[in-house]
């Protein structure tokens, strides 16, 4: 299984890669998980995207490219993946094509989970409260979104051109969704 989940942040994704991760047997690569586990150890990498993730833009595409591209070449790739949160700028697709491509493979699908705004907002407000994530306070969540609508959203259509789009249902409990995306890619 290689498989994209996209959506705005709060949109799930973290939870349905994980679920799904643990179901299908391939690693769960968040690079948004990666970047706070780099953060937490003070390592230059951390240090270096910190600065981005506590104002709520994007890392720079050529840091985050070469840790993704590091990532997937570990063996545990080998079988398949679930990439959350990577490609978020057109560069990133890029990127990705050619290491897919370098590595003779292909995306299986890209899952795009929907959730309107409103509901958004509340979902990482709610988070913010729960995990104290520095870059879930309302000024920083609300550039997130401005930022996902201006450089991530756009990406939608170059993967729906591809045949490759499926869009999934993101309010609901956890099971009802992750059935929802095991039947858009039929599985
Ligand atoms: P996430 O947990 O996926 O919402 O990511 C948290 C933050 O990490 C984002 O707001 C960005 O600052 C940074 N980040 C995660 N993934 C990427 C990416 N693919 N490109 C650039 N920045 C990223």
């Amino acid at each position: 299984m290689r498989l994209v989940l996209m959506g705005p942040p709060g949109a799930g994704k973290g939870t349905q890669a994980a679920v799904l991760a643990a179901r299908v047997g391939v690693p769960h690569i968040s690079t948004g998980d990666i970047f706070r586990a780099n953060v937490s150890e003070n390592t230059p990498l951390g240090a270096e995207a910190r600065r981005y993730m506590d104002a709520g833009e994007y890392v720079p595409d050529s840091v985050t490219n070469a840790m993704v591209r590091g990532r997937l070449g570990e063996a545990d790739c080998g079988p398949g993946f679930i990439l959350d949160g990577y490609p978020r700028t057109p560069e990133q697709v890029g990127e990705l094509d050619s290491m897919l491509r370098e590595a003779g493979r292909a995306l299986e699908a890209v899952v795009a989970i929907e959730v309107g705004e409103g509901e958004i907002v509340a979902r990482l407000l709610k988070r913010a409260a729960d995990q104290n994530r520095s870059d879930d306070t309302e000024d920083v969540v609300r550039r997130r979104l401005e930022v996902y609508r201006e450089q991530t959203a756009p990406l939608l259509a170059i993967y729906r051109q591809r045949g490759l789009l499926k869009t999934v249902d993101g309010i609901g409990a956890t099971d009802e969704v992750t059935d929802r995306i095991l039947a858009a890619i039929g599985r």
